[in-house]
């Protein structure tokens, strides 16, 4: 019998069908676990003045692992400075600059 279960699941999601370029908002049960699973820049959005950001996975730490929630991030706006901020995930790296509005 073999124990395969005590490996951590990576919770990356499958491009395929109408979710491929559906952005994923960041919940409370989101970690740095799950944005190095991703492998795509964390999406960083003001609600003060809705600048937008993207945060590579290593800039913020993110590894395998590591279960400390990304809503617990020090993050803070470069543009006002504020740190009410909304995060968002992302299967692909076109999908990232497309939400941060880079051609
Ligand atoms: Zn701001």
């Amino acid at each position: 019998m073999i124990a395969a279960a005590s490996f951590r699941q990576c919770a990356r999601p499958v491009s395929v069908g109408y979710r491929a370029h559906m952005p994923t908002p960041v919940d409370s049960r989101a970690n740095l676990h799950t944005a190095a699973c991703y492998g795509q820049p964390l999406g960083v959005r003001c609600r003060s003045c809705e600048r937008r950001a993207l945060v590579p996975p290593d800039v913020i730490g993110a590894k395998s692992g590591d279960m400390r929630e990304l809503e617990t991030l020090p993050l803070k706006c470069s543009g006002c400075g504020g740190r009410d901020v909304e995060l968002w995930l992302f299967v692909k790296r076109g999908e990232a600059n497309y939400w941060a509005g880079d051609p």
